[in-house]
């Protein structure tokens, strides 16, 4: 998978634009951040050639976006996209515009979502070119739409997460008639597809300032609407919003999700996360995370096989910092993660989960058939390996040895 562009490839791209007698600007979120000082990790390239122009400029360019003005040019093992100028379109089935027309810079500017966002800039000339009064904003740090909310809101319910995801990360205000169409249309998101919203959850989560970000789509209306089973129950929400805030600052993405998912049944996460179209992989570590949320005081005192099960699972360490938060909300100390602490201080990382001493073969060369016993015996052996009772493929052997004739016995 090709990095999103550095600047001196978007420049290069614009440039080759240019000389193909094309208008070409940087364009939307690098505008923005470059205005405020801020790194900016992606630059879009606008122009008035369309798709297939650009791709008749360039060696390679991909067309997946291109019947809606998207062409991905890859250059050096980075992508650019480059947009075309494209006036305002509809979007019917909540995830795709209906129709997109060419247009100039200015509509382009005016088809796009808040003041912040829809200004570019020449680099070549360096000059702003705002038709949207966002460099006024922006010095006022204020989240506003472009045109009237409830018509740009009506356009595309999307933009209500987006408006509280940009306010929070920016730490702006939002402007209080945009804020008041936010209110008054939070409804309205269920409409949008679950795989749009799930993708600006993952943003809004992914930076410090999800807290804020969830704070306010429950202020709104819209976490209700988003999420409606973590308000089933009336002290769920609080509940999730409590964990979230103690470890919103790691900018977890999965972390926080499984912060507020916590409490709820596994199927209720299974039946969220294919809602969102999240991938099997996020709905199982969810889902694993959530099933033992409750361990934090029995976990310490786990034999060590146990401990040692769960340390071989790759989101143990989220479910550990969850641990933690949940422990200093219930009680103020930390006492039981100290003490789960100082035991994985003292395992050997090769013994957390390490090749098995006794095989199936080996059960099988003993006599024992293939069947559910068989998986009992490798599972005990495997635990008492954990437990580091057995530590060598001898003793190991002479324990299943014992283990299989103790099954074969009449009354096993
Ligand atoms: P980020 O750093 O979070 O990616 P961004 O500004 O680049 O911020 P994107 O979602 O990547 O945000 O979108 C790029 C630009 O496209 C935006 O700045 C905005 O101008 C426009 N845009 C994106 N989504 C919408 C939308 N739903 N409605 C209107 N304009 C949009
Ligand atoms: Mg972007």
């Amino acid at each position: 998978m090709a990095r999103p562009a550095s600047e001196q490839t978007a420049l290069w791209v614009l440039r080759k634009l240019r000389e193909g007698g094309y208008e070409a600007l940087f364009a939307g979120g690098c505008v923005r951040d470059q205005l405020l000082g801020a790194p900016c990790t992606d630059y879009d390239v606008a122009t008035n050639a369309s798709p297939k122009q650009v791709r008749g400029l360039f060696r390679h360019v991909l067309m997946v976006g291109a019947k809606f003005g998207v062409a991905m040019v890859v250059h050096r093992g980075q992508v650019v996209e480059v947009v075309t100028f494209r006036s305002d379109e509809t979007y019917s089935d909540g995830r795709r515009p209906d129709r997109v027309t060419f247009s100039t810079a200015r509509e382009d500017a005016l088809r796009r979502d808040f003041t912040i966002n829809g200004m570019f800039y020449d680099p070549i000339a360096k000059k702003v070119i705002d038709y949207v009064d966002g460099q006024e904003d922006l010095q006022a740090r204020i989240l506003r739409t472009i045109g009237s909310p409830e018509q740009r809101f009506d356009e595309d319910y999307l933009r209500l997460i987006r408006a509280v995801r940009f306010a929070a990360r920016l730490d702006f205000r939002i402007d209080p008639a945009t804020e008041a169409a936010l209110a008054a249309n939070a409804d309205k998101i269920v409409s949008i597809s679950g795989e749009r919203v799930f993708d600006e959850l993952r943003k809004m989560l992914s930076n410090t300032s999800a807290v804020r970000s969830l704070a306010d789509l429950q202020r709104f209306g819209l976490m209700q609407h988003i999420v409606p089973e973590l308000f089933d129950a009336d002290d769920h929400w609080p509940a999730a919003m409590q964990r979230a805030e103690k470890i919103g600052h790691y900018a977890d993405f999965l972390l926080t999700l499984a912060a507020l998912l916590l409490e709820l049944p596994s199927r209720v996460i299974g039946r969220i996360c294919r809602r969102w179209g999240a991938s099997n992989e996020t709905r199982l570590a969810l889902q694993w995370i959530a099933k033992h949320g409750g361990d934090w005081q029995a976990a310490p005192n786990w034999p060590l096989c146990k401990i040692k099960r769960l340390l071989a699972y790759g989101q143990f360490d989220r479910l550990c910092l969850l641990w933690l938060a949940i422990e200093e909300l219930d009680t103020g100390q930390t006492d039981y993660h100290q003490l789960l602490r100082k035991k994985i201080a003292s395992i050997d990382p090769d013994q957390i989960a390490p090749p098995p001493l006794v095989s199936g073969e080996d059960l099988l060369g003993l006599g024992l058939s293939e069947s559910p016993k068989l998986g009992r015996i490798l599972n005990k052996l495997y635990d008492a390996q954990l437990n580091e009772e057995l530590k060598s493929r001898r003793t190991a052997l002479a324990e299943a040895r014992r283990m299989v004739t103790e099954a074969a016995a009449p009354n096993a």
